[in-house]
């Protein structure tokens, strides 16, 4: 197919050009001084990602997932008892995690669609008169059903339940897209990857780590080496890793970072909204509805769109993909076929999204769903003239 194609799944995202030239160079020696000065340099832009001023970033080559079980191995021990909270098939997987590693987890389900509620997440811990929980286990944006939980309100509720449990939250699809504020929101450890709002391949994971969190993980039991924070904090002081770092990747990473601060975080999220609100109405306007239930955690990062009964989820995304050159995200786990995922994140702009919507316009209208060609990308584009 000629021209480019379209990878609007919730990452990995574009990579912009000036963030694939700075990774097309010579390898480095990662133990020499130029490299350390570049190291010592680049860590505290990561915090400055995370809107923090203390705290301690690492990089792991790693995808999203082995940074969270760096966390995990790194902050409790086995038997360790965790409420974490499984909305979707992310947080799912980080419960799985978890109880895998021997930790005790209680575990609330709720129906996908659902944001957690602060309330309900105070009354569990005001119940732990004994404080036997260790950590509360939290997911940012729930990257299968398009839900952005309030992180600012858990940490409140658990304030109010003078609960001494460590925040963890998984913001893979959050930070670089959406707000995130590691020390107001009083997170202890923040995970992401590279390739969502970083704009990079895969195979980064990056967190950041408060004192409280530091403290933890110098009292942890779990077995580890290769996921062990203490050689890192040692080494990453002097610009070193303990093993050969990915060093394109973290070349890629300083020009992301540049461009994130370049534009501003609080634009980039403002961006990220508009957009998200232009795909919103576009979905109003072709009769169908989001899996989020409600409306205001509907994620400005991805949309999970509900299909009509009868309507082949699978065979719509394989004719978006091999006939329009456009690749949108399954439905996962229970709506998997009977939804599908629109990544609006990381470089991206109205005239891009617009192309996409009208891609997804053609899609729906072969696979059989009744709506008017031009209804969803008009909706948008009068969104997006109303924001000018
Ligand atoms: N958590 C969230 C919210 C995600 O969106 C993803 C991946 O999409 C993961 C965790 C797992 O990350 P990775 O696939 O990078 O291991």
């Amino acid at each position: 197919m000629t021209g480019r194609t379209f990878v609007q799944i919730p990452g990995p995202t574009n990579i912009p050009e000036r963030v694939q030239r700075a990774m097309h160079r010579p390898m480095v020696d990662h133990r020499g001084q130029a490299f350390a000065g570049f190291t010592k340099a680049l860590l505290p832009r990561v915090r400055q990602l995370f809107r923090s001023e203390q705290g301690t970033p690492l990089l792991f080559p790693s995808s999203g997932t082995g940074a969270l079980e760096s966390a995990l191995v790194n902050l409790f021990s086995p038997g360790d008892k965790l409420l974490a909270y499984n909305i979707g098939q992310f947080s799912a997987g980080t419960v799985n995690m978890a109880q895998q590693l021997g930790l005790h987890v209680e575990e609330v389900v709720l129906p996908w669609g659902s944001a957690i509620n602060p309330d309900a997440l105070h009354a569990v811990l005001a119940a732990d008169t004994g404080h036997s929980i260790a950590g509360v286990l939290t997911i940012h944006n729930e990257t299968a059903t398009g839900v952005t939980n309030d992180i600012a309100g858990i940490r409140q509720a658990m304030e109010r339940a003078g609960h001494p449990a460590l925040l963890m939250v998984d913001t893979v699809s959050g930070v670089g897209c959406i707000d995130f504020r590691f020390d107001a929101w009083g997170v202890d450890v923040a995970v992401t990857g590279s390739q969502k709002g970083l704009m990079l391949p895969p195979g980064l994971g990056v967190l950041c780590v408060g004192d409280r969190a530091l403290r933890a993980a110098g009292q942890s039991r779990t077995h580890k080496s290769y996921f062990d924070w203490a050689p890192h904090l040692l080494l990453n002081r002097q610009g070193y890793f303990p093993y050969t770092p990915p060093t394109s990747l973290l070349y890629g990473l300083a020009e992301s970072l540049d461009m994130l601060f370049e534009e501003g975080l609080e634009h980039v999220h403002a961006r990220h909204a508009r957009l998200a609100e232009g795909v919103r109405r576009a979905v109003k306007a072709w009769g169908l509805s989001l899996l989020a239930i409600q409306p205001e955690r509907a994620s400005n990062v991805v949309s999970t769109v509900k299909l009509p009964e009868g309507i082949d989820g699978a065979a719509l995304l394989a004719h978006a993909e091999t006939r329009l050159g456009l690749s949108l995200g399954a439905g996962l786990g229970p709506v998997a076929g009977k939804a599908f995922r629109i990544g609006h994140l990381g470089a991206l702009n109205e005239l891009e999204v617009l192309a996409t919507l009208g891609g997804i316009e053609m899609a729906l209208h072969h696979a059989g769903v009744k709506l008017s060609l031009g209804s969803g990308v008009r909706a948008a584009q009068e969104w997006f003239l109303s924001e000018a």
